[in-house]
């Protein structure tokens, strides 16, 4: 038991960012993070008016769900005469 402890600790956090240095136990983690220093955000807001983009599709859906993040915004979705 110990030793497959020991075995886990090694393995933890051995994919390194060049960019900024911090460290993630999944290749798909530091993956993810590594999005963040090249800017791409693949996952758009739907309403319209807000260009907020994300990383992922869960932020995006949260955000999309979100009243407060749009309060300006559905005002100027409808226009009055
Ligand atoms: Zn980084
Ligand atoms: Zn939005």
């Amino acid at each position: 038991m110990l030793e497959a402890n020991q075995r886990r600790r090694r393995h933890e956090a051995s994919h390194k960012c060049d960019e900024c240095g911090q460290t993630f136990t999944a290749i798909f983690s530091l993956r993810r993070h590594a999005q963040s220093h090249t800017g791409v955000r693949p996952f758009v807001c739907s309403i319209p008016g807000c260009r907020q983009a994300f990383f992922n599709q869960s932020d995006c859906r949260r955000h999309e769900k979100s009243t407060k993040r749009h309060k300006g915004l559905s005002h100027t979705v409808s226009v009055s005469p």
